[in-house]
């Protein structure tokens, strides 16, 4: 019975950052163990887990864009095929521990993962599968923090936790101001207007107009996936 846990069905988003941990390579496999290990923990228990993966280890449209005559769309799709190697690799990861995981691509890469089907997501995780949606949201433009919130609110999961190598949310940039304090809570607003650069504006303003949560967590620091994925108390909580 998973009664005593908060959230029955989550979207956590792993960014590419996160996944590449302090390796020189692009992908860390302690990271994507740790992640495997920590998500098997927990949909043991019962909770059905979503995964949106980001692809910033390998590629970000935003940085390559002008480069050389690379229009804006085309270095988002270079983007958004990183996220697919992302996912395959966590996938693969999941199921040597024998979790059945399955990836969902926001355009068509039928030799490699089943497309986007809403119902059939959902399906899975009744399941008991995990579901990884990859290639965001298939449109140049937007982020796979979007893509988290917008699969989130089309999944019905409760809750979007966004695994980052920082501790949530700060008053301050932590790595430049050392007495920056971490916010345990804050509003949609605050996010928008005191910049703090949580996510962009179309992912919380998506948050916002559906009334997701947002938990912005460490995902470096061991056991806090499962918290966070249990609803235990960590990192920063955006709401309200
Ligand atoms: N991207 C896109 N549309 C989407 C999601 C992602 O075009 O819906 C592209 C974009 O170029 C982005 C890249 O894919 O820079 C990788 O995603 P993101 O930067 O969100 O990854 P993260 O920051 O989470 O690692």
């Amino acid at each position: 019975s998973n009664q005593s846990y908060r959230w029955r069905r989550v979207l956590l988003k792993v960014s590419g950052e996160a996944l590449a941990g302090d390796q020189a390579q692009n992908i860390d496999p302690k990271v994507t163990m740790s992640i495997a290990r920590e998500v098997a923990s927990v949909t043991r228990l019962g909770v059905e887990v979503a995964i949106v993966v980001g692809g910033g280890n390998i590629f970000r449209g935003s940085t390559w864009a002008g480069c050389s005559g690379l229009d804006r769309s085309s270095a988002d799709y270079i983007g958004m095929l990183a996220t697919v190697m992302n996912a395959i690799f966590l996938q693969a990861t999941m199921e040597s521990l024998g979790i059945p995981t399955r990836v969902q691509t926001a355009f068509r890469m039928s030799e490699v993962a089943e497309p986007y089907i809403r119902r059939r997501a959902v399906r899975h995780l009744e399941k008991g599968r995990v579901v990884i949606f990859a290639a965001g949201t298939g449109n140049p433009f937007f982020t796979t923090d979007t893509a988290a919130a917008l699969r989130c609110a089309e999944i019905n999961a409760e809750v979007v936790l966004k695994a980052t190598n920082v501790d949530g949310v700060f008053d301050d940039d932590p790595r430049r101001n050392p007495n920056a304090c971490l916010l345990d809570n804050l509003s949609y607003n605050d996010v928008m207007s005191r910049d703090l650069s949580v996510m962009d504006m179309t992912a919380i303003t998506l948050c916002q107009e559906n009334n997701i949560p947002v938990v912005v967590f460490n995902l470096n620091k061991p056991g806090n996936i499962s918290k966070a994925i249990k609803g235990e108390r960590v990192g920063t909580l955006i709401g309200g």
